[in-house]
């Protein structure tokens, strides 16, 4: 693990372009479960709540679930030194741009600059209908669903549903930096859900190295992944982001 680290980082200082793909992993150690697996979300909620037509049938049943999960949990959730790593890494000029797969704005507040949000982001609430955007803090969640005030129709949260397009910019500009990528770190993803998974393919193709940081092998590592870091996100990146600001400048 020791070499790995210092031949990420020398990596990393070396390319012109790195980019990083985050899951649901990198928030586990800020308290927020992945969906799958055992403490997965999945184990507790069934995940039809998010399937679109569902929930436009039966707005009430998915919204009391949508807010336990999205509202009340995930608001009190904070960055953790991963999240911080990755900030540090971007604001030294070393990781480009971020592509991440999670709704939680974790690596915003973290203070990532530049994060394509491939599933959008919880922190909004949208009107299908009208398009009105609203924070989802600044809506009334005591009576639910919760309803637009313009047109009375239900509000949904601005995240991507089972069912649903990716949205187009942030589609584009993904596999836009995958395709430039020299460096594509991919961090707590199984890579199980499409057309996300399909971002780091993208890098490998177009010939970037990939490092790989999970506490366990995915799909990714024994097709594409270069240097695997076993571990969790939120000690390897703040040791990964030491040893490349330990290399000498060339
Ligand atoms: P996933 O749930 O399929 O897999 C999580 C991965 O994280 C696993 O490979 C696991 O080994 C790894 N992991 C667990 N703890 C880790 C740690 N401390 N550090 C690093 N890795 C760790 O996640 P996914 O591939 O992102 O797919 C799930 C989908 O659900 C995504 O589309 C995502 O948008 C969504 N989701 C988002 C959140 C969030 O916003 N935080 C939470 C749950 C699910």
């Amino acid at each position: 693990m020791i070499d790995y680290l210092d031949k990420a980082a020398r990596l990393i200082r070396e390319s012109g372009y790195t980019v990083a793909f985050t899951g649901a992993g990198i928030s586990v150690e800020s308290g927020i479960p992945p969906f799958r697996g055992r403490s997965g979300l999945w184990s507790r909620y069934d995940p039809k709540v998010l399937d679109l037509d569902y929930f436009y049938s039966n707005p009430h049943d998915s919204w009391v679930k949508i807010k336990e999960i999205f509202y009340d949990f995930f608001g009190k959730a904070q960055p953790n030194p991963g999240h911080i790593a990755l900030a540090g890494l971007e604001q030294k000029g070393w990781l480009k741009s971020l592509i991440t797969q999670n709704i939680d704005n974790l690596h915003q507040e973290a203070g990532s600059q530049t994060v394509w949000e491939f599933h959008g982001n919880s922190q909004w609430v949208v009107c299908p209908r009208c398009g009105a955007r609203h924070f989802a803090t600044e809506i009334d969640m005591s009576e639910l669903p919760p309803r637009c005030h313009e047109d009375g129709s239900v509000l949904k949260p601005d995240f991507i549903f089972f069912g649903e397009g990716i949205p187009r910019e942030a589609y584009d500009q993904s596999f836009a930096a995958a395709r430039k990528a020299e460096v594509m770190l991919v961090i707590g993803t199984t890579g199980e859900v499409m057309p996300a998974s399909m971002v780091p393919y993208e890098a490998a193709r177009s010939g970037a190295t990939i490092i790989e940081i999970n506490p366990e092998t995915t799909p990714f590592t024994n097709q594409i992944t270069h240097i695997f870091l076993e571990g969790k996100a939120g000690e390897v990146l703040p040791e990964l982001l030491a040893r490349v600001r330990q290399l000498p400048v060339d």
